[in-house]
């Protein structure tokens, strides 16, 4: 049976990037980049003012100087005249810095009366000018391949005067929910039924993660029926099913699968929650098969499912980075297995805290909606001490 690791490497030998699409740049908050960006220019495009103030002759104002104000300049209007020695331009933020001038002295360390401005303390030559290039120069590379753009690459894009931009195309990843049990939120839910979470938990993790979620409903557990609705899941760039991977008497996902020409990589992974967890592909398409149980299903989506779809976003780093953090209390498990640990995660004195959000049978919904994080505990351990330092995979906005 495969570890974490090796079940997430074979994953991710599996998959890559789902192709790419051009969006206008307002819709490409939170997208991969395809492709790098190069300067088109330089930015600072030329000279320009940092102050609202004086452009001024540095050479001029060696100690205390009286200049006769010679133009005006605001920040798009028309260009002052250049300079004469000895005179100066009353200047806006961010407007061209006048021919002749060298640097601007503020408003605040200046005094204008009758038409000249007194400025009383000497002037170092290139203050308060922000200079041609002086952020990027032509030509240099601002945002490489794969970067998810935040607001900061969308601004760097707009200023160079991008409206489209090449981004990953999203991956569509259907869900199918397989159970005789299952009814829809809203349906009566009779007795032995159980209401289909999964469907919706799954969407909502996949949205979360950068995809556009298919639902495909239910599939009873029933050959036909499971062939026809996993053929149309077949259809989308990622599959994924939920339940009836387990070893009951009903469990046909894997058989129905295998019917339709998937192609077996793993059954079952040495992780709890989440350990008959299946993955296989057909052709390009990558097919999860996650465990039935609503806790099994979000925590194998976040260790398994997660990386593989980061990577077909465009994402360079497919494995989000944990971050470490102690644990507030001892914790006990059995070797052979890693545990994903439910846990509520705080800032201490010395980073992040970590303390057990409470019972782990997967069973147990309410741990998960209480947890931050998922600490990893590796599987050859058994004995984790308080004030030990544990990797803390955090979830959803937790950051
Ligand atoms: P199974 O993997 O089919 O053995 O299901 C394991 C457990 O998860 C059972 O208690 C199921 O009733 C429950 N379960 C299966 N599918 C769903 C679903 N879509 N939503 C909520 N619970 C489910
Ligand atoms: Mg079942």
């Amino acid at each position: 049976m495969l570890t974490y690791e090796e079940a997430r490497g074979k994953i991710l030998d599996r998959v890559s990037p789902t192709g790419v699409e051009r969006v206008p740049l307002d819709a490409a908050a939170g997208r991969s980049l395809a492709g790098e960006v190069r300067a088109p220019g330089d930015l600072p495009p030329w000279d320009n003012s940092a102050m609202d103030g004086y452009a001024v002759r540095s050479g001029d104002c060696r100690g205390e100087a009286l200049l006769p104000i010679a133009g005006y300049q605001t920040a798009g209007g028309p260009d002052a005249a250049a300079v004469p020695k000895g005179g100066a331009v009353r200047i806006m933020t961010g407007s061209p810095i006048p021919e002749g001038c060298d640097a601007v002295v503020p408003f605040e360390e200046a005094e204008e009366r009758d038409g000249s401005v007194r400025v009383p303390a000497p002037v170092r030559p290139r203050q308060h000018i922000r200079f041609r290039g002086e952020d990027v120069r032509a030509g240099e590379r601002i945002i490489p391949e794969g970067t998810a753009l935040r607001p900061p690459e969308i601004s760097l894009l707009a200023s160079f005067g991008r409206t489209m931009v090449p981004v990953y195309r999203k991956p569509r990843v259907a869900i199918l929910s397989t159970g005789d049990e299952l009814v829809e939120p809203g349906d009566p839910p009779g007795r032995g039924k159980i209401v289909n979470s999964n469907t919706h938990s799954l969407a909502a993790a996949v949205v979360e993660a950068g995809g556009d979620p298919i639902l495909l409903g239910i599939a009873r557990d029933d050959r036909e029926d499971l062939r026809a609705k996993l053929s149309e899941g077949l259809a989308a760039d990622v599959l994924v099913t939920s339940a009836g991977v387990s070893a009951g008497d009903r469990d046909l996902v894997r058989d129905v699968l295998a019917e339709l020409g998937v192609e077996n990589v793993f059954w079952k992974v040495l992780i709890k929650p989440g350990g008959p967890t299946a993955f296989g592909v057909a052709g390009k398409v990558p097919v999860f098969s996650l465990p039935g149980n609503p806790v099994s299903g979000l925590v194998t989506f976040e260790v398994l499912v997660r990386p593989a779809l980061r990577r077909m976003t465009g994402s360079p780093r497919p494995v989000k980075i944990p971050v470490k953090a102690t644990l507030a209390e001892p914790v006990k498990k059995k070797t052979g297995k890693t545990q994903f640990l439910r846990v509520m995660v705080e800032s201490g004195e010395e980073g992040y805290v970590a303390r057990t959000a409470g019972d782990q049978n997967t069973g147990i919904l309410r741990t998960l909606v209480l947890a931050d994080g998922i600490a990893v505990l590796p599987r050859e351990r058994t004995d984790f001490a308080a004030g030990e330092k544990v990797d803390v995979i955090l979830l959803y906005g937790m950051a």
